[in-house]
Order: C-alpha cells, then sequence, then structure tokens
C-alpha cells in the first residue's frame, strides 16, 4: 500500500498512477482501450462535450474488505445507467462486459491506493463524452469512455451526525421528459448556485422539489431521499426526474428483507416534515441522517435531532455487508480479481 496518511483523506481528489481510455468513432463498436498513466490530455476546442454538453459520468467505490479483498459494490448497476443515459445523449452505449473489465482493470492497476477497511474506498470515476469536433448541436463524430480514480475517506468521521436541510423554493433539479434520470454533466452545475446559497445560510444542501407541481421531495442536492414514519419507509418514485440511484435500490431491497414495509410514492414536503426520521443516500455518504428540514418559515427536527434507530440499522447493515463483516445475501459484492 501506499505511504499516505489514510485518516486524513477527505472526498477530495489524489491522483492516482493509471487511468484507463477506450475511443469509439460514431456508428463502430467499442473495442476495449487500456491503462494510461494518470495524465492530463488533449481535446478539439469543438469537442461535442465542451460546447453541448454531451457528457455522462458514474461514481462507485471498491472497497477493501475485513477478508483483505477488494470488491465493488453491484458494479453491473453502474454499467447499466451508463447504458440508459448513453440513449438519452445519443451516446454509443458501452458494453457491461467492456466496463466491469475496464473498472476491474483501473482498480487492479491502482491497487496500492485502495484505503485499509473501514478508513475509506476507492472511489473510481467512469466518464463518457463526445470527444469529436462538432459545429451544430448534434452529436459528436467520436466519443471517449475514460476512468480515473482517488481514494476517498469515510463520509462521517468520528461518528454519523444528522444534517440540516433547506427546501429550494426557486430551482428545481428536473423536469419532466428532461434528463434528470440520467447521471447527465450538465444536471450538475445548476445545482452549485441553489447549493452555494443554502450552504451560505448554515444548511448543508437543498431538497428539491418537483417541477410539476413544488409539492413533492425530488432529491437532496445529488442523493435520493428517504423517510420512516411508524416503521413504514418511504422513498419518492422514480419518475423520470429522479436519478436511479444504486445505494437507494439497495437500501429497498435490504429493508424488505429486514421485514421493513417500503413504499415508493409521492412523498410530498408535508408528509416527509411529519415523519418520524429522514435520510438521503448515494454512494459517497451511502446513507445520511437528516437532523432537520426548513421549508420558508416552517423547521422541522427529527427526534433529538440525532440519527433514528431505522436509520442506523439500515446504515449499519448496508456498510457490513459492504466490509464483509456480514453476510451478502443479495450477492452485490463483486470481488476485483488479481489481474498479476
Ligand atoms: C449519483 C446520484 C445519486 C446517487 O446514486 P448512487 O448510485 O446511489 O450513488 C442520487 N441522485 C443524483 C442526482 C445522483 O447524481
Amino acid at each position: 500500500m501506499k505511504d499516505i496518511d489514510w485518516d486524513a483523506l477527505t472526498f477530495s481528489l489524489t491522483p492516482t498512477d493509471w487511468m484507463y481510455v477506450a475511443e469509439v468513432n460514431a456508428g463502430e463498436a467499442w473495442m476495449p482501450g487500456s491503462l494510461q498513466p494518470y495524465a492530463n490530455f488533449s481535446i478539439s476546442p469543438a469537442a461535442g462535450v465542451l460546447n453541448y454538453g454531451q457528457g455522462l459520468f458514474e461514481g462507485m467505490k471498491a472497497y477493501r474488505t475485513e477478508a483483505d479483498r477488494i470488491v465493488f459494490f453491484r458494479p453491473e448497476e453502474n454499467a447499466r445507467r451508463m447504458q440508459a443515459g448513453a440513449d438519452r445523449l445519443r451516446m454509443p452505449p458501452v458494453p457491461e462486459s467492456l466496463f466491469v473489465d475496464a473498472i476491474e482493470q483501473v482498480v487492479h492497476a491502482n491497487r496500492d491506493w485502495v484505503p485499509p477497511c473501514g478508513r475509506g474506498a476507492l472511489y473510481v470515476r467512469p466518464i463518457l463524452f463526445g470527444s469529436g469536433p462538432v459545429l451544430g448541436v448534434a452529436p459528436a463524430p467520436s466519443f471517449t469512455f475514460m476512468i480515473y480514480c482517488t481514494p476517498v475517506g469515510p463520509y462521517f468521521k468520528g461518528g454519523m451526525s444528522a444534517i440540516s436541510l433547506v427546501i429550494s423554493e426557486d430551482h428545481h433539479r428536473a423536469a419532466p421528459g428532461g434528463s434528470g434520470g440520467v447521471k447527465a454533466i450538465g444536471n450538475y452545475a445548476p445545482g452549485m448556485m441553489p447549493s452555494y446559497a443554502a450552504k451560505a445560510a448554515g444548511f448543508a444542501e437543498v431538497i428539491y422539489l418537483d417541477a410539476e407541481t413544488h409539492t413533492c421531495i425530488e432529491e437532496v442536492g445529488a442523493a435520493n431521499f428517504f423517510c420512516v414514519k411508524d416503521g413504514v419507509l418511504s422513498t419518492p418514485s422514480l419518475t423520470g426526474t429522479i436519478l436511479p440511484g444504486i445505494t437507494r435500490a439497495s437500501i429497498i431491497e435490504l429493508a424488505r428483507h429486514r421485514g421493513l414495509e417500503v413504499r415508493e410514492e409521492r412523498v410530498t414536503a408535508e408528509a416527509a416534515m411529519a415523519a418520524d426520521e429522514a435520510f438521503c443516500c448515494g454512494t459517497a455518504a451511502v446513507i445520511s441522517p437528516i437532523g432537520s428540514i426548513t421549508h420558508g418559515e416552517q423547521v422541522t427536527t427529527y427526534g433529538d435531532g440525532t440519527p433514528g434507530p431505522v436509520t442506523m440499522d439500515l446504515y449499519a447493515h448496508l456498510t457490513g455487508l459492504q466490509a464483509e463483516r456480514e453476510e451478502d445475501h443479495f450477492g452485490w459484492l463483486h470481488e476485483v480479481p488479481d489481474l498479476g
């Protein structure tokens, strides 16, 4: 392993040794790419991604488990989601087998950067973009699939803490028929201003309501939302404007396996604010408990402001499974093979 201070890692970029690059012309089939030293690269000023945002990203983690294996969590799901995004943005989808093979190669080549068990993970960032030049608004003539990775620290240091959120009154993340359901790069910059304003006002992040009725919760920044009322878990259903999180899907399955009722439904801000517990989820934090929600003049605090019991239970089991402290009943872990 690298001689670095693992405990000083946060969620920020630490460049590693190798990246993966594959390229394809429009109309041709993807061929396996290759590992290259991690470095800057050159691109046409007229590249589709720079001019028209023809780009997608994925985010996933490779964990070192208690058994000292390096594993991914459900990587096929990331591959499929990127394929759905590629269809939506008129890019050639990367075959699932090529995607999984590529992330395995990148993690294996950078295996010395995977933090010790429980002290973080190797965050893997696949990107797919129109790299060829194009002047009119149209798909690029060629595309690049690139993967880099960076070690990140555990999201919560010194225990889980509950966050304060504010409902955005003036902005929406996604509209019906738009691109909110895929990880299109263009979906994220418009969230920076509302998020910055919320942080300046002392909140951790914004909650977005639906663009049509402005009554139902959609997402928390770039994380999915759940609340718990009388032991029943509710999360906004996937209407097309919500990003289908893999953590979200896993929590639904895990909760049902643990005997909880889970509903995918319209979750009004009003109902969410009357719930017993709330949390948001995604690859970065896994589960982040919500301590309070502010909606205009109204403020709801959950319990005593510390994480609730259902939230804590789901967090313990999901992270336990990822670290192989617990049985992987679902077959969610995918070992990174020793590629020699
Ligand atoms: C990536 C993302 C999530 C979380 O997805 P995971 O697969 O659980 O990491 C949720 N919302 C948005 C908008 C995202 O971009």
